[in-house]
């Protein structure tokens, strides 16, 4: 970039640099946002379609909006910064991130209409800010009180947009209900207590949910028991080995009985360990390290199941679900920092074998998910972690709104009222904002082959009735009360997704200079390029 000064050019920014300025920085970030929310608004809800997303010949099918976007390498600056709002709703609420998406384009839609009214972009940041504060208070009005019936219902609706291979629904709805009543505290839901273990084989309706941990292990040594029952456990962060001192370095080793004698002193120290831990009362032993051949040895002497190379998640979760702390030398081995577990079993389930650390006490789950193929395992396993993070939401607050689009075609409505009583031009943005709410019914009733217009009309007229929590049943394909059909949200999923939406299309509108070093726009995988352009024949 090049500025004037007394006729003489100076530099001021890198040549190359892309610059856009006022009107066309505007512009490029909000087609950028725009392209984003419509690749994703196909996916939304029951009837969405499938992406189907190749990477690096990895194949992944699904129509979550939160694995699509994750998947997608995009280089424009506002595109990442849409991606990111997305991941924002997925760690807050764990569900909405295609609705986020889809309103963030929305808004930014009719602030573009806006833009070309000459209306000012700080105005229409300044409406919108008010309108989702209004929406707020709003949704808190129509937010119903949670029974015990609706964390199902909740969990049911979350699971219906997920992909047709998913089947048996209700039992992973009844599934992720079951562990999240299982570790839950008073008001508090640890994600990180339900560990979800996929296993290949069965069907979907074998899966089960497990009081405790299982790790995909073995016992690790044939001579070793297969089941411990009201085991004391310890948990190594150290390596169970023999020490190999440096022969050549240290010692001259002059005949077969010195040689012996060193090894002896080797063995020796680690019996020692191993008497320890026998001593210490451990019937099972969980290593994150290896464990020599000549430890297992010892170990299974004593009788002591082991378990070597366990993962450090896993060695974490164990820790936590049988209450034993890390050790993290030999040192450290003493009584009361052993954990305990009702049962130690290893079970061989299909072609892999592993290990069950079963407690009755402890709040830690892990659902034993079952299936087919690694296809079906991938999306079965994303679809209860969606259920899972409804039932914690609802959980945790307390409150669901009505879906199906109930709820943002009552807000839809009652921020139109709202505008009326604002003067000045940011009432045009607040209504922009009502308006732009209703592409989440009219998107739902597209995806299913409704005519979009038609449903919003009805709905629109049902709404003015007073019938708040009318939607659009996508299955019956019928407009009714989404309260009675049983399709329910966490008021968490709504209020996230305002808020995110309404954030991002204010930071978008902010912008009216880009300045972007050289190549910024361009991707950054060329590799991929060339791929993608291979299927490019069809
Ligand atoms: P997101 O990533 O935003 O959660 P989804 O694809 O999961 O997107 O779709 C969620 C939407 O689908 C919500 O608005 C929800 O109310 C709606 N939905 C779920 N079940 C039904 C149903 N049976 N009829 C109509 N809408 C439904
Ligand atoms: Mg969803």
């Amino acid at each position: 970039m090049v500025a004037q000064l007394g006729g003489e050019p100076i530099l001021v920014l890198p040549a190359e640099t892309v610059r856009l300025v006022g009107r066309d920085a505007r512009r490029s970030n909000i087609i950028a946002v725009r392209v984003i929310a419509e690749t994703v608004r196909s996916t939304l809800g029951p009837r969405g379609m499938d992406k189907m997303l190749v990477s690096d010949g990895d194949i992944v099918i699904t129509n979550d909006g939160a694995t699509i976007l994750k998947s997608i390498d995009v280089t424009h600056p506002a595109a990442k910064m849409i991606i990111e709002i997305a991941k924002t709703q997925e760690r807050e609420a764990g569900d909405g991130t295609t609705s986020v998406v889809v309103i963030a384009g929305e808004l930014l839609k009719r602030a573009e209409e806006l833009l070309d009214q000459d209306v000012h972009a700080g105005i229409i940041a300044k409406g919108f800010i008010m309108a989702k504060e209004k929406a707020l208070e709003i949704l808190k009005n129509k937010a119903k009180k949670a029974t015990k019936e609706d964390y199902l219902k909740v969990a049911i609706t979350a699971l219906n947009s997920k992909a047709p291979g998913i089947t048996a629904k209700d039992h992973i709805a009844s599934l992720a209900l079951e562990a999240v009543l299982s570790v839950a505290d008073k008001n508090f839901v640890s994600k990180g207590r339900i560990k979800i273990q996929k296993v290949s084989g069965g069907a979907t309706c074998d899966s089960e949910v497990v009081r405790g941990i299982v790790i995909e292990k073995e016992v690790a040594h044939p001579l070793m028991p297969k089941i411990v029952r009201d085991a004391k456990v310890a948990v190594l962060g150290f390596e169970l080995k023999v020490k190999k001192t440096e022969i050549s370095a240290k010692l001259s080793i002059t005949s077969p009985e010195k040689l012996r004698e060193f090894m002896e002193a080797e063995e020796r120290e680690i019996k020692d360990v191993v008497e320890r831990l026998a001593e210490a009362g451990a019937k099972v032993v969980f290593c994150q390290k290896d464990i020599d051949d000549m430890a297992l040895h010892f170990l299974a002497k004593k009788n002591i199941m082991a378990v070597k190379s366990v993962s450090e998640k896993d060695i974490k979760a164990i820790a936590k679900a049988t209450n034993a702390v890390i050790l993290k030398s030999a040192r450290d081995i003493n009584e009361k920092d052993l954990g305990f577990a009702n049962i130690v079993e290893e079970r061989k389930i299909g072609a892999k074998r592993y290990i069950f650390i079963k407690n009755d006490k402890t709040k830690a789950v892990t659902i034993l998910v079952r299936g087919g193929s690694e296809h079906i395992l991938a999306e079965t396993e994303r679809s209860l972690d969606d259920a899972i993070s409804v039932i914690k939401d609802v959980y945790e607050d307390g409150y669901i709104v009505a879906g199906g689009g109930a709820i943002e075609m009552e807000l839809s409505k009652e921020l139109r009222k709202f505008a009326k009583t604002i003067s000045g031009r940011e009432q045009l943005a607040v209504e922009a904002f009502a308006d732009a709410l209703e592409v989440i019914p009219r998107t739902l009733a597209e995806n299913a082959g409704l005519d979009p217009i038609e449903i919003a009309l009805k709905l629109r007229s049902e709404h003015e009735k007073g019938n708040e929590s009318y939607g659009i049943d996508i299955f019956s394909k019928e407009v009714k009360d989404m309260f009675e059909a049983g399709i329910l949200e966490p008021i968490r999923v709504k209020e996230k997704a305002l808020k995110f939406a309404t954030e991002a299309a204010i930071m978008i509108l902010r912008i009216d200079d880009v300045i972007a070093a050289k190549g910024a726009f361009e991707s950054k995988k060329e590799e991929k390029e060339e791929k993608t352009q291979e299927f490019g024949g069809f």
